[in-house]
This record gives structure tokens, C-alpha cells and sequence, in this order.
């Protein structure tokens, strides 16, 4: 096993888990160091992904810094056991959930918004007064590296570590016992993180993938287009909850196209290679992968590329349900628009495949809408708008089924990281003998009370 490793993993499994006052001192000293970084990971996200600065702010600094301001904010609070009613036959008793850390967490970040996922799982089990190894993703090395240095130097080792690698170390990680275990990333990769957790019985939470969908059925076509190009093109399609694909009516197509025509000039300029606003693909495997799905006839905008500088122009494309390009996560900056007649046909194209991480859908009646909020099933949902729900903390953020289980953010992330530990804290006064043996005569009595009480 890797020293490193090895010694990290021991030292903290010695080290007892983070009271009110540590939780806090590691938060902001984080936080402090953060904001010292800043303009370094800036510099890595922009290595790595050609991330503009406004979205590496407001989508991975920004983000965690808001993060840890919720949690100085409100642990007292979430920390304090809470009270539950005891049982009438049991009384005088006192219930209550306590809220206790699981041990040591190990968080494995993928490489889209490589800071972000990496820093909010990671304040959550802090919050929860876990201690962590994080295993960012090797697929944006800069910021691995940079997360590396930030945590090295703002937190003692034997409570949060980085291990940087690939499959090699993800997989020497693995064959430790961890107290719980927080994947980010693909399904196939999160089945081996799974089935690796379950020898140690190790609970975990899959944050996953999926085809999310973008049902347009409004007549404020115009803000729909507006507000799908901003969700899709953001990180260049690189997002996980990015709207997928879209169903709409044919006869509200060219409307909707010559819409996403005019914003993506509002957005990006007449040349979006040359706008600072536009990302780049993460790799030359992905550009490869993303590139095979365009084909020329298919292109109603973009469809420009660029290999020596992993540019993907914002393309739109005609698909139908049995395309190519419908059968997988897209996960870059094409958006296929498939053809439905209405309502009814569009939720049961999304009821025919996985539950996807997120679904959007923009329509004009309270009746329509509700019909998607109670029909169809998904990770989470905004209804006309894309991407925002992940914004509000107070939401749980997480999948469905293939698009994975659990979820945190806020509050959320310090219960997903919390074991709940009932306690019932009895009196030695007031000994009611009706359920000790001998039980003769007494079974007839305590059916009566139990039909009283409950
Ligand atoms: P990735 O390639 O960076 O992999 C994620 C992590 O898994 C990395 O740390 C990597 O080292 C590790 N890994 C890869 N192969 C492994 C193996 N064989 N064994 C053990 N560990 C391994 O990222 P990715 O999977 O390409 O990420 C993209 C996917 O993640 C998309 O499907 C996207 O939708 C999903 N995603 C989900 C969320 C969410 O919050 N639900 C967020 C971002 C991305």
C-alpha cells in the first residue's frame, strides 16, 4: 500500500471525531484559505477547462464560501439531539435523535466542477465532525493540485487529507474500511465504488449522471430558448444536471431555434470561439466522444469544432428517441431536440427511460405542471427554468435510481452525514410491572390499553 496513504488513513482513524468548537476552527480556517487562493484556483479551473472566471466564481469558490457560512451559521442548531414523544407505557422517558459522526469519510470528486464537488461534500462531513480523505479527480489535475495545497496547508492531516491519483489509488482507497463513503461521477465507475463499499458494509451516496430532459410546451418560447442555452451551454455542457436534450412540438421548433439563435449571440458574440464566457472540453477522449455524436445532416446551429484547442461550438441538433446521441448522458455542449405532439407523449418519453438526475419543464398551465411534478420521476425539478434548483441549499441535491441516492447541500449534508442515533433516556421511578412474567390475565388488559392509547 502507498505510505502516504496508509499513514493519513491510520492517523486519523486515531484521532476522535470533531467537537462544535473544532468543526468550526477547521471551517474557517478553510474558508480563509479559500478566499487566499482564489485567484490560483481561478488559474486552475481556467487550466483545466478553460472555466471563465464569473462561473469559477459563482459555481465553485462562491459556492463552497456560501456552503460554510450556512454551516457557522446553523450547526449549533442541526447539532442539537432532537426531541420526539416517548411512549405512554414507557413514561416517565425521555426520545430523542442524536445526531453522531460516522468516523472517517472518503469523498471522491469527478473532474466537471472539479473544486465544487470536491469542497461542499467535504464541509458537509466536516460539519458532521467526520474526518475526510478526498480523492479529486486526476481528469483536471490542476485543480487536483491545487486542492492538494489548499487543504494541506489550512487543515491538520488527521482531519482532512487530499490523496491525489487515478484508478490506481481510488482503488487502493477502496480496500480500506471507510464509515461512509461520498462518489461523484458515472455509473459505471459508481457501480465498483458500490460494490466495494458493500464488502465493509460501508454505507454511501452515489452522486450520478443521466439524461436530463427539457419539456417545452409554454408560448413564452423566447425565455425558454433563453433560459435552456444559458443551463446547457454553462461549463460548455459539462454539468450534471445540464438540460440533455429537448421535446418539443414541431410546429414550435423554428421559433424556439431562431430564439437559442439570437441568445447565443446576446451571450457569447458573433465568433463564440473567441468569447472569455465560453469553456473548452476537459479532454481530447471527450472532444473525441462528443464529436462522433454530431452528424452534419442532423445540424440546425454550431456544429463548428476545433481538436488543437477542444472547442466545441454551442450545437443543436434534430434527433429522434432511437439517435445516437439519445441513448447516453451527452455530458458537452450539443443539444438534440426531439419532436413530441404534446404533453402526454412527452412525460411518457421520460417515463420510458431512467430516471434522470434532474427534469425541466416549461409550460403555462398549473394543471401541466403538476402533472410533471406528480408523474414523472427525477433527481430534482424547475419548472420554467434549468439548472437553479442546486443553488438553493434548503433542497436536497441528489438522483433517483440510475441517476444515483442521497443527497445534500446545506442542512441536507449534515444529516447525510450524520448517523441518527435514537436514545431513550428512562427514569428509575415509576416501575410498571404490566409487562414482565408472569403474563397470565395480563394479555386482555394491555389490548385494551394499547386500543386507548394509540
Ligand atoms: P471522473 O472520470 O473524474 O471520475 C470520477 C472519480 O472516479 C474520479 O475521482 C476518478 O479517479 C474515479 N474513478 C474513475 N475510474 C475509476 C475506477 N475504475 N475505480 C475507482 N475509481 C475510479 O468523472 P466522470 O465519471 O467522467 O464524471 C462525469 C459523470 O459524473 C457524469 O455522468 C456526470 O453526470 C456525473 N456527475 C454527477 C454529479 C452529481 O452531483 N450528481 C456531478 C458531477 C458529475
Amino acid at each position: 500500500m502507498d505510505n502516504n496513504i496508509a499513514t493519513i488513513y491510520t492517523a486519523q482513524k486515531g484521532r476522535k471525531e470533531l467537537s462544535y468548537n473544532d468543526r468550526i476552527s477547521v471551517l474557517e480556517a478553510l474558508e480563509e484559505r479559500i478566499k487566499d487562493l482564489e485567484p490560483r484556483i481561478v488559474d486552475a479551473l481556467k487550466a483545466d477547462l478553460r472555466k471563465p472566471r464569473f462561473e469559477s466564481f459563482l459555481s465553485e469558490i462562491d459556492f463552497c464560501l456560501h456552503e460554510i457560512k450556512t454551516v457557522k451559521k446553523k450547526l449549533k442548531k442541526w447539532m442539537k439531539p432532537r426531541r420526539v414523544c416517548s411512549p405512554l407505557p414507557f413514561m416517565p422517558a425521555k426520545s430523542r435523535i442524536h445526531f453522531e459522526p460516522y468516523g472517517q469519510v472518503l469523498v471522491i470528486a469527478p473532474w466537471n466542477y472539479p473544486f465544487q464537488l470536491a469542497i461542499v461534500p467535504l464541509i458537509g462531513a466536516i460539519a458532521a465532525g467526520n474526518k475526510v480523505i478526498l480523492k479529486p479527480s486526476e481528469v483536471a489535475p490542476n485543480t487536483s493540485s491545487i486542492l492538494n495545497e489548499l487543504i494541506s496547508s489550512a487543515l491538520d492531516s488527521e482531519i482532512a487529507a487530499v490523496v491525489e491519483g487515478g484508478v490506481d489509488e481510488t482503488t487502493e482507497l477502496l480496500n480500506l474500511k471507510f464509515d461512509y463513503i461520498f462518489y461523484t461521477g458515472n455509473g459505471h465507475v459508481g457501480r465498483i465504488i458500490m460494490a466495494a463499499a458493500a464488502k465493509n458494509l460501508t454505507p454511501l451516496t452515489l452522486e450520478l449522471g443521466g439524461k436530463s430532459p427539457a419539456i417545452v410546451g409554454t408560448k413564452n418560447l423566447d425565455l425558454a430558448a433563453k433560459r435552456i442555452v444559458w443551463g446547457k451551454f454553462f461549463n460548455a455542457g459539462q454539468t450534471c444536471v445540464a438540460p440533455d436534450y429537448v421535446l418539443l412540438r414541431k410546429e414550435d421548433q423554428d421559433e424556439f431555434i431562431n430564439s437559442a439563435k439570437k441568445y447565443l449571440v446576446q451571450f457569447y458574440g458573433d465568433n463564440v470561439k473567441n468569447s472569455p464566457d465560453y469553456g473548452r472540453i476537459i479532454n481530447e477522449r471527450h472532444f473525441d466522444r462528443l464529436n462522433a455524436l454530431v452528424k452534419k445532416d442532423d445540424v440546425l446551429i454550431g456544429g463548428d469544432v476545433d481538436k488543437s484547442d477542444l472547442y466545441i461550438s454551442p450545437t443543436f441538433i434534430k434527433a429522434n428517441e432511437s439517435s445516437e446521441i439519445m441513448q447516453d448522458e451527452i455530458f458537452g455542449p450539443i443539444l438534440p431536440l426531439v419532436n413530441i405532439d404534446n404533453l402526454d407523449e412527452a412525460i411518457a418519453y421520460v417515463k420510458r427511460h431512467d430516471k434522470p438526475l434532474a427534469c425541466y419543464a416549461f409550460l403555462d398551465k398549473t394543471s401541466e405542471k403538476n402533472r410533471v411534478i406528480n408523474e414523472i420521476s427525477s433527481g430534482g425539478m424547475v419548472i420554467n427554468d434549468t439548472i437553479i434548483h442546486l443553488s438553493n441549499d434548503q433542497l436536497p441535491f441528489g438522483g433517483v435510481g440510475e441517476s444515483g441516492m442521497g443527497a445534500y447541500h446545506g442542512k441536507h449534508s449534515f444529516e447525510l452525514f450524520s448517523h441518527r442515533k435514537s436514545v431513550m433516556n428512562r427514569a428509575f421511578f415509576l416501575e410498571n410491572d404490566l409487562r414482565y412474567p408472569p403474563y397470565s390475565k395480563k394479555e386482555s388488559f394491555i389490548r385494551k390499553l394499547m386500543n386507548l392509547i394509540s
